[in-house]
């Protein structure tokens, strides 16, 4: 059923779901649907349907893995300057130098280290790398992102370095269809974000939500929704 749906379905048409169904969460909390950015997560995908995206309005395009992102960044900056490139994957800290070379965003600090490399080699003719740190709300034994109490001292040195900006933080939950989970982590996460704000209020960004746990993310105050799979469909390898 679901394969027949992708081969009657554009990506043009999945897209337009998406922001009806991010339009719909919004409106069911009160919140303007512009207040939610959507970022259209292409990992493993080709470029034809970046720019299949592209062509339907979409601009900004999140990567996992440095060296596939940095390939279609390349590929694609000449003819499409406009779109705005997300770095949403692990990174080891020999690999930030491609990072800080290519890419706008960066959502998945979790060390001093890696804020200094990228702020270090992040080429002086680009604008600075926009930052969100990301945090380890999973109640899965998983070792992305940083403990709760560290954010703040995190936040502080990143918000010291000259080619790093802070805009917010990140997360990924704990995957389960259990709403009450999903909602006691994103809480949890929101009220880290007005912590943060706080301390620097020009933070605009809180990047949680992906394709299934959408509705409970809006309703906690993401920001910046990651969908994948509903915009571009099954990936074309495991990740
Ligand atoms: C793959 C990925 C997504 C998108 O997930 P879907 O379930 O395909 O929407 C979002 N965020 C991160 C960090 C990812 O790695």
């Amino acid at each position: 059923m679901q394969l027949d749906n992708y081969i009657m379905t554009t990506i043009a048409d999945r897209l337009a779901i998406a922001h009806s169904r991010i339009a719909q969460a919004a409106q069911k909390c009160d919140r303007q649907p512009s207040s939610i950015r959507l970022l259209a997560v292409s990992k493993t995908k080709p470029i034809e349907d970046i720019i299949a995206a592209y062509q339907a309005g979409q601009r900004c395009f999140g990567e996992n893995y440095v060296q596939e992102g940095a390939e279609k960044i390349t590929a694609l900056k000449g003819d499409y300057p406009d779109i705005e490139w997300h770095f949403i994957g692990p990174l080891q800290s020999n690999k930030t130098s491609i990072v800080a070379q290519h890419f706008d965003w960066m959502h998945t600090v979790s060390r001093d280290k890696i804020a200094q490399r990228l702020n270090d080699q992040r080429p002086n003719e680009l604008a600075p790398l926009n930052i969100c740190i990301q945090i380890n709300i999973s109640a899965e034994d998983t070792k992305s992102g940083i403990d709760t109490d560290q954010m703040l001292p995190l936040a502080k040195l990143i918000a010291q370095l000259p080619n790093l900006t802070l805009r917010g933080l990140m997360a990924i939950p704990t995957a389960t269809a259990d709403t009450e989970l999903q909602l006691k982590e994103f809480s949890t996460l929101h009220n880290l974000f007005q912590t943060l704000k706080l301390h620097y209020p020009s933070i605009d960004t809180l990047s949680m939500g992906m394709s299934n746990d959408l509705d409970a993310a809006i309703s906690s105050g993401s920001t910046m929704v990651r969908i994948g799979s509903a915009i571009f469909g099954e990936r074309n390898y495991p990740v």
